[in-house]
């Protein structure tokens, strides 16, 4: 996946909403979409939007999703060809198998600030999957695995500020969350209604159906 090395606060600025990317600032006054809310770029402050056509706005809704989960064009294209070959439905099934990426699962069990952050954390080798180490964000969960963050691994600073502010999100009705002993579990594979962003799945259907 190409790697987006420019400010992730504009690709907040660009899709009109917070796409929390980067942990505790997202909350604070200091978070660009408070304070600059409007598209990034020279002519980002003045710019008159016409009106979207159908196409922009369905591809707006797919960059969206790709910026939130951290995926790349080809891994969503791949997510979104197996989620037409399932027998649930495409959007729905799409969303939850971003929501049941390894990387994801970290961040809603509170053991990162951010989901780019919880990519980094299993990319480094700190988490565990049934005991076992792994070290792949798209790593897939099911009902009962076990997520725990390394022994050695529980002291690092960052997995510790993650989880001391943790509070204010909570984890999903989905997982539980063994704070003290930094392990969590999949109770059961999470539905639409767990999803709590604001998506609107069936435009990205519309868009691949083209
Ligand atoms: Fe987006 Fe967070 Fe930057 Fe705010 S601080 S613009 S939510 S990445």
């Amino acid at each position: 996946m190409a790697r987006y090395t420019d400010s992730v606060c504009k690709l907040c600025r660009r899709e009109s909403m917070k796409l929390f990317l980067k942990g505790e600032r997202c909350v604070s006054e200091k978070c660009a979409m408070e304070r600059r809310s409007y598209p990034p770029g020279q002519h980002g402050p003045g710019m008159r939007r016409r009106k979207a056509s159908d196409y922009s706005i369905q591809l707006r809704e797919k960059q969206k999703v790709k910026r939130i989960y951290g995926v790349g064009e080809a891994q969503f294209r791949n997510y979104f060809a197996k989620a037409t070959r399932s027998k649930g439905t495409t959007g729905e099934v799409l969303l939850t198998m971003l929501e049941t990426r390894l990387d994801n699962v970290v961040y809603r069990l509170g053991f990162a600030s951010s989901r780019p952050q919880a990519r980094q954390i299993v990319r480094h080798r700190h988490v565990m999957v049934n005991g076992r180490a792994v070290d792949i964000p798209s790593y897939q969960v099911k009902a009962g695995d076990l997520i725990e963050v390394k022994e050695r691994s529980r002291s690092m600073e960052a997995i510790q500020d993650a989880m001391k502010r943790f509070g204010r999100r909570g984890e999903p009705s989905w997982l539980t969350l063994d704070k003290a002993k930094m392990t969590g579990q999949v109770v059961q594979a999470p539905t639409r209604s767990d999803v709590d962003l604001e998506i609107n799945e069936q435009l990205i259907v519309e868009l691949y159906s083209r």
